[in-house]
């Protein structure tokens, strides 16, 4: 098969394929595996009930059901989704939206890949531009998705220990703004996962306050990957301020609240980037998917998606960080090295295992052995030039699935890290 610079670069065995067939495996095969790898959400039984009565009710009013599979919607969402999301998210942060600030893609996967792509790339007379990642590591589904190489440039983030066995990452504003005003012609936009995947950090008010200054007074976006954060789903363990305004492009996602199938990103931007979303999803996908739109818009038209968020989705997730963490306190060597990422978000936990003698990838592929999926930090540092031995000290490990899972899981990688140092 011969392939284009295109086909080539998107048919290479990338963490993201690496990622996603471990997750098919661990979910599909017929062996017994500890599934601490991947994203995929909780099944959380109270907030599954409410989706399933949604669906009872799409088939029992007359047309819905047959109208939600069988229309194509409009390349920029369905109109009834977007009007009661503007309108939630006005009550709730008087920002001034109009429906032409949404826009739904294929999962904010497929958001990520028009965005990146759109504003970084090669431009005319051999001009090129590139995605500013103020931190690393960053979200292992970024790296790589430019359709041209080098699509990032990214920044050592800075560590702070908080004891013992905990640190949290920070932005090094000095050397990211140094960057920015050295070379605000290359650069398209800042982008950041806020909490942050892999690591759970949740950057700080200050810290989005920085960026978003650098970015207006540079002409670039900022672009905040909310798939996380408030208001929905909500897995924010500290507090943290959303902001919106016309420089900002907010990314939002369903897949988190337990639809992940149903594939459906939101992104919150000025007019003129919805309008050039909307024409990219006509050639890309034609329309957006109806069924994750369908069912929750009523969901957002009477707030009840902040309740489901607030009373099951929040504290499911909270418990399961703090359980982990103890599963961590209980098999790891409190002599050995090891951190972990202070948990503020997300669906993960962070683990450094300082001056590791192995990389990461051997740890995880002797942990393969002993059925226990993790993702080695390698992946989670798109863009950074540095050769940090940092990356390789890394894993992400995953405790949405069940606890015992995560208990088993973590038990062997504690058996594994000893044996590593030790040996
Ligand atoms: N952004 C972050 C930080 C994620 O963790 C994920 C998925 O895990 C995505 C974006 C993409 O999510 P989806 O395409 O399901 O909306």
């Amino acid at each position: 098969m011969q392939l284009s610079k295109f086909g080539t670069k998107f048919t290479a065995r990338t963490g993201i394929l690496e990622l996603m067939d471990d997750l098919a495996h661990a979910f599909g095969g017929k062996e017994r595996m500890y599934m601490l790898g991947g994203g995929n959400p909780a099944f959380i039984p109270e907030v599954q009930h409410i989706f399933k009565e949604r669906m009872r009710k799409i088939l029992e009013k007359p047309g819905e059901f047959e109208r939600m599979i069988g229309n194509y919607d409009g390349s920029q969402g369905y109109i009834p989704f977007l009007e009661s999301l503007t309108k939630f998210l006005n009550a709730k942060y008087k920002w001034g939206l109009s429906s032409e600030n949404i826009a739904i893609t294929s999962g904010s996967q497929e958001g990520f890949f028009i965005l990146f792509n759109m504003f970084a790339g090669e431009f005319n007379k051999g001009k090129k531009k590139k995605i500013l990642l103020p931190l690393a590591p960053e979200y292992i589904g970024y790296a790589d998705q430019g359709i041209s190489e080098n699509l990032f440039v990214s920044f050592r983030s800075k560590i702070k220990y908080l004891d013992k066995h905990t640190f949290k990452y920070e932005i090094n504003f000095s050397k990211v703004e140094k960057y920015v005003e050295k070379n605000k012609e290359k650069i398209a936009a800042i982008c950041v996962s806020r909490p942050t995947n892999p690591t759970g950090n949740v950057i700080s008010d200050n810290e989005v306050e920085f960026l978003s200054n650098l970015s207006k007074k540079n002409n670039l976006y900022l672009i905040i990957d909310n798939a996380y954060g408030e208001p929905f789903p909500n897995i924010l363990f500290t507090k943290a301020k959303l902001i919106w305004n016309k420089n900002i492009i907010l990314s939002m996602s369903l897949s988190k609240l337990g639809l992940p199938s149903t594939r459906t990103g939101i992104i919150i931007a000025d007019r003129e980037v919805i309008q050039a979303i909307k024409s990219i999803n006509a050639i890309l996908i034609l329309a957006s998917g109806s069924i994750g739109q369908i069912i929750t818009y009523p969901l957002f038209k009477n707030a009840r998606i902040l309740r489901i968020c607030d009373k099951y989705i929040n504290p499911f997730y909270r418990k399961k960080s703090e359980l982990a963490l103890l599963y961590i306190k209980k098999y790891f060597d409190d002599s050995l090295p090891y951190y972990v990422h202070k948990s503020e978000g997300a669906l993960f936990l962070w683990l450094w295992f300082k001056d590791f003698p192995i990389t990461t990838k051997e740890l995880y592929e002797r942990l393969k052995k002993r059925k226990v999926i993790v993702v080695p930090g390698q992946y989670f540092f798109p863009g950074l030039k540095a050769n940090w031995k940092h990356k390789h000290e890394c894993i992400r490990i995953t405790y949405s699935q069940n606890s015992e899972d995560v208990e088993m899981g973590i038990k062997i990688i504690g058996e594994e890290v000893r044996k590593a140092y030790k040996n």
